[in-house]
């Protein structure tokens, strides 16, 4: 695949951004650096014209932009989605330099995957539960007590170090034989059955679910499982509720 071709399979992610002109600069940003997708999820003001002034006409970057409902829809096709966070999270993902990250994400784009760098809203960054639709967390190493960037200045680094692996080349793995990799449509798929075959057979015992689910997808999204063994996965939570419902009907004919 040429860099031309692997160049859109990357897309730069902006995920309740409460500026307009930080779209507009985070348009420019990954412009300069050769990239164009840019997808918005539930922006505060979009289309604006503050955003076209600051874009300085980065061409076709805002006309081309998607918006979306939520982090899914923007993640849709994806194989790869890396989180930018100044800070940790409670629930702790791998954490890579911006180097590591755009390595990896050129890497994965010039295999001809779909790559997502997803950027939080400028006053609370990306909550936990958008950090845990992420493989991984990339952190731009800024002093310890005055940690978080600009929005579209991260935009920027980001681009600019996806744009050095570009041009020092990273080794592209050929596409293994086998099955493909699930992509995170079909991860989300197995994270609901997985939720609902936990409330099925009960395994919450009345505790809080939500740290558990964070902990099984934060699991099973570094395993980077293909599409077979999602299917087993699929089909071991399935007879888990054939068998409950089996006993609960069982118990209700006692
Ligand atoms: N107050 C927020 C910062 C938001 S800045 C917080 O503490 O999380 C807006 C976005 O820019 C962040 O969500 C993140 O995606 C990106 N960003 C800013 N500084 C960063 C840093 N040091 N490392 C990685 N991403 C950063």
């Amino acid at each position: 695949m040429t860099d031309d071709q692997a160049r859109h399979h990357v897309r730069f992610v902006l995920v309740r951004t409460s500026h307009p002109g930080n779209i507009g600069s985070a348009a420019r940003a990954i412009c300069t650096m050769g990239f164009e997708r840019l997808d918005l999820v539930t922006p505060q003001r979009f289309p604006d014209p503050e955003a076209d002034a600051l874009a300085a006409g980065a061409p076709g970057v805002l006309d081309g932009a998607g918006v979306h409902g939520d982090l899914p829809q923007a993640l849709t096709g994806c194989s790869l989605a890396l989180g930018l966070s100044a800070r940790r999270r409670g629930v702790t993902l791998p954490e890579l330099t911006p180097q590591e990250g755009a390595r990896q994400a050129w890497q994965a784009a010039s295999e001809g995957r779909e790559v997502a760098l997803v950027f939080g809203n400028e006053q609370s960054g990306l909550a936990n539960d958008e950090l845990a639709h992420c493989h991984a967390m990339v952190r731009i190493p800024s002093v310890e007590d005055y940690s978080s960037l600009n929005l579209a200045q991260a935009v920027q680094v980001v681009a600019y170090e996806l744009r050095l692996a570009m041009l020092h080349g990273v080794d592209v793995e050929m596409p293994k034989p086998g099955d493909p990799p699930a992509n995170l449509d079909q991860m989300e798929q197995f994270f609901m059955h997985l939720t609902q075959a936990l409330e099925d057979i009960q395994f919450h015992k009345g505790r809080s679910p939500r740290t558990i689910e964070l902990r099984l997808r934060k699991l099973f999204l570094r395993a980077r499982p293909d599409q077979r063994e999602l299917r087993i996965l699929h089909g071991i939570l399935a007879e888990a509720q054939r068998v409950q419902r089996k006993l609960e009907k069982a118990l209700a004919g006692d």
